[in-house]
C-alpha cells in the first residue's frame, strides 16, 4: 500500500468518490501521479499499484475528472452534453478495464497492462452508466457549508442533505445549535 494516504468513500457511486478528489471543489487530493495511483490502489480491484512513469498522467485524471463533473452536471440539468467531455469519458471508458484470473489457491487476482488507466477505466464506466441511469435523479449536492460534493440519496424519502453525517451534517447540526443560543 502506498503509505499514509487515504481518500474519502462513501458517495455512493465510484465516480461520485472519484469527484470528491477535488475537495470542495478547491483542495486537490490528486496532487501528482503518486496520488492518482494511491487512489486507484484503494478504489481498484488491485493488491498494490505501481506509480506509473511519464508525463501527463495527473493531467489526464484531472481532465477525466472535470469532464465526468461536466457530463453529470449538465444530465442533472437536462442540457446537452457538451461534446469535449463527452469524448474524454468516453476514451477513458475505452480502456480495457481490470481482468480477473484465479490463482492456484483459487484467490482471485486482477490484471492489467496500466492498473491506474484501467482503474479509471471503472471510473469512467460507472460514470456513463449513472448518466444514462434512472439513478441520476437521486445525485444530491451536499448543503455543507463549501462542500458541494455529489452523492447518491439512497434514503427512501429521498431527502438527504449531507455527504456525510459525521462530517457536513454534524457541522450544520453544531452550527443551527450555536445560532439557537445566540438568539
Ligand atoms: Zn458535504
Amino acid at each position: 500500500m502506498i503509505e499514509g494516504v487515504r481518500f474519502r468513500e462513501g458517495a455512493g457511486r465510484l465516480c461520485l468518490d472519484y469527484l470528491r478528489t477535488l475537495r470542495c471543489g478547491t483542495v486537490e487530493e490528486l496532487l501528482d501521479a503518486t496520488a492518482v495511483a494511491a487512489w486507484a490502489e484503494q478504489f481498484g480491484p488491485f493488491d498494490a499499484v505501481a506509480v506509473p512513469r511519464g508525463e501527463g498522467r495527473t493531467e489526464e485524471a484531472w481532465r477525466l475528472r472535470e469532464s465526468i463533473r461536466s457530463l453529470i452536471d449538465s444530465a442533472r440539468q437536462v442540457t446537452p452534453c457538451p461534446a469535449p467531455a463527452r469524448r474524454t469519458v468516453n476514451a477513458a471508458a475505452a480502456v480495457p478495464p481490470p481482468v480477473p484470473a484465479l490463482d492456484a489457491d483459487a484467490r482471485l487476482r486482477w490484471r492489467a497492462d496500466d492498473p491506474v488507466l484501467a482503474t479509471l477505466s471503472l471510473v469512467a464506466r460507472d460514470a456513463l452508466d449513472l448518466i444514462s441511469s434512472p439513478l441520476l435523479a437521486r445525485v444530491r449536492q451536499c448543503a455543507g457549508t463549501g462542500c458541494g460534493a455529489l452523492f447518491i440519496d439512497s434514503s427512501r424519502p429521498g431527502v438527504r442533505r449531507w455527504c456525510s453525517m459525521n462530517t457536513c451534517g454534524n457541522r450544520a447540526k453544531k452550527e443551527s445549535i450555536k445560532a439557537r443560543q445566540a438568539r
